[in-house]
């Protein structure tokens, strides 16, 4: 049943007519619940709330599978724009974004080109970029992209999926450049000729991962709300005396809000997936795909208004 129930939702998230209906309708119920806000500026006030309660975020600026390049270079402007706004106004925040979203279903010059002008924004302000890692037919690409910018950049990392068989060596063949690295365990729909089909096998993998990751150096965010997984972390380190400066924990807005402060009170750096825009319909049927208690909490939000 809960396969089915995730089969259904990762379907339905990348319907384009009810993604086009979710946008008319705009994301005034998820904001400020599991979206921050349907712009950035008006995403600020709670970045500044999770800071002022001793967490770290990310932002994303929603929107994914982008196939025009004037939207891929609208959404490279926004991003643009908000590095600066971080900056400005003295946010801790870093940024994460998708390849797709900057043109890469279109032409690979095109992102090269967008992703180095959001680059060296970021550079100048000092501000991390993450690329998120998508579907399987997108993971090569992604990896090859970011290999290339690490070599001018440092200001850029990416993301691992656990549940993928290639994933132990995409992160051996990364090894040499230290990276900072973001293992999750997976969203997307993957057959299994390229993903362990079983949670349990996942999981396990996952643990591997962390260890390997966090041996060879690289500064290693564990974005999972899984207690298994972060109890795991912790002893790892424990084990290995690796000090909390070298790793952190990730979590999505919205999801686990008593955790992530508690972990940030044990002295965890503790970041929070900030989504924003009124592109989220993609993202909320991810999220309902992995936890259906979400389904509960997301039409409490729609009725609570
Ligand atoms: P799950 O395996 O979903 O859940 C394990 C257990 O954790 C559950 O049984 C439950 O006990 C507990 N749990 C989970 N959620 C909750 C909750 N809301 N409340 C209470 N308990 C809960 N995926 C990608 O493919 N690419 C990316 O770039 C990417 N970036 C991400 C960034 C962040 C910061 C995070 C947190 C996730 C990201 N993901 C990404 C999604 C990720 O791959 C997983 O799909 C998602 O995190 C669900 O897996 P999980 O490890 O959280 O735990």
């Amino acid at each position: 049943m809960e396969a089915i129930t995730r089969d259904f939702f990762l379907y339905l998230s990348k319907n384009g007519f009810l993604n086009k209906i979710a946008q008319n309708k705009g994301g005034s119920f998820a904001a400020g619940k599991l979206i921050g806000g349907v712009d950035f500026k008006s995403s600020v006030r709670f970045i500044r709330d999770l800071n002022n309660q001793g967490l770290s975020v990310t932002v994303d600026h929603l929107g994914e599978f982008v196939d025009s390049v004037e939207v891929a270079n609208e959404r490279t402007e926004e991003c643009i724009s908000t590095i600066e706004m971080i900056s400005r106004e003295g946010l801790d925040s870093q940024v994460s974004l998708k390849m797709t979203s900057l043109g890469l279903d279109i032409d690979h010059d095109l992102v090269v080109t967008n992703m180095t002008r959001i680059l060296d924004t970021a550079e100048k302000h000092n501000i991390m970029v993450t690329i998120d890692m998508e579907d399987v037919p997108r993971c090569q690409a992604t990896i090859d992209l970011f290999k290339q910018f690490k070599e001018k950049y440092s200001c850029v990392s990416t993301v691992l999926q656990a549940y993928l068989y290639r994933t132990e060596k995409d992160l051996q063949d990364l090894g040499k450049y230290q990276p900072f690295l973001r293992l999750v365990k997976g969203a997307y729909k993957e057959s299994p000729e390229h993903a362990f089909p079983e949670k349990k096998d996942v999981d396990e993998n996952y643990k591997k991962l962390i260890e390997q990751s966090l041996l060879n150096g690289n500064y290693t965010a564990i974005a999972s709300h899984d207690d298994q997984i972060i109890e795991y972390t912790k002893e790892l380190a424990k084990k290995h005396n690796i000090p909390n400066d070298r790793f952190e924990f990730q979590m999505l807005y919205g999801m686990r809000n008593k955790t992530q402060l508690e972990l940030a009170k044990q002295g965890y750096r503790m970041r929070v997936y900030v989504p924003y825009g009124m592109d989220w319909y993609g993202y909320f049927m991810r999220r309902m795909a992995e936890r259906p208690a979400n389904i509960a909490f997301a039409f409490k939000g729609i009725f609570k208004g």
